[in-house]
């Protein structure tokens, strides 16, 4: 069974600053056809290099209600473009029967179990994270012991 991951954690130059955030046991399993990558952001329409942006709210889940926005650091709304990509990848999840994901951390957009906002870093996830827990996908960031999801799979 396929697993979702942030595109970064494998080694894609996706992040804002052109740069990843590889974690080599994760684009091994890529390599190997377990894993499907997606990066919100850019699903969203966004550039690499791209302004950053943050939440301007507690969490992805006031987002999808509607009760925050995204706001890049240049004062760009971009909320709507990453509800959006937040609910692609719920599809993609029901397309592939896909039950796990591997997000990375202090996301904004896959923010699992945190995210940035305006007021600093939250325990909360972001958007896509927040969509995908929703939906009951069960999340893990790249500091979990996502291990024996890996080997399971
Ligand atoms: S954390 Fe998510 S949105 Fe940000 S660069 Fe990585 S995959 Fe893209």
């Amino acid at each position: 069974m396929m697993i979702l991951v942030s595109s970064c954690l494998i080694g894609c130059n996706c992040r804002y600053d052109n740069n990843n955030t590889l974690v080599p046991e994760l684009k091994h399993a890529y390599e190997q056809g377990f894993l499907f990558p997606v990066c919100p952001e850019l699903m969203a329409g966004m550039g690499v290099p791209r302004t950053p942006i943050s939440i301007c709210g507690s969490s992805g889940y006031d987002v999808l209600s509607g009760s925050a926005q995204v706001i890049s650091h240049s004062n760009d709304i971009v909320t709507e473009a990453l509800v959006r990509a937040a609910h692609y990848c719920v599809k993609l999840s029901d397309m592939f029967s896909i039950r796990h994901a591997i997000l990375k951390s202090k996301s904004p957009s896959c923010g699992a179990f945190s995210t940035t906002t305006y007021d600093g870093v939250t325990g909360q996830p972001g958007v896509v994270a927040a969509a995908l827990i929703r939906h009951g996908v069960q999340i893990f960031d790249e500091h979990s012991d996502f291990h024996k999801v890996l080997n399971d799979r």
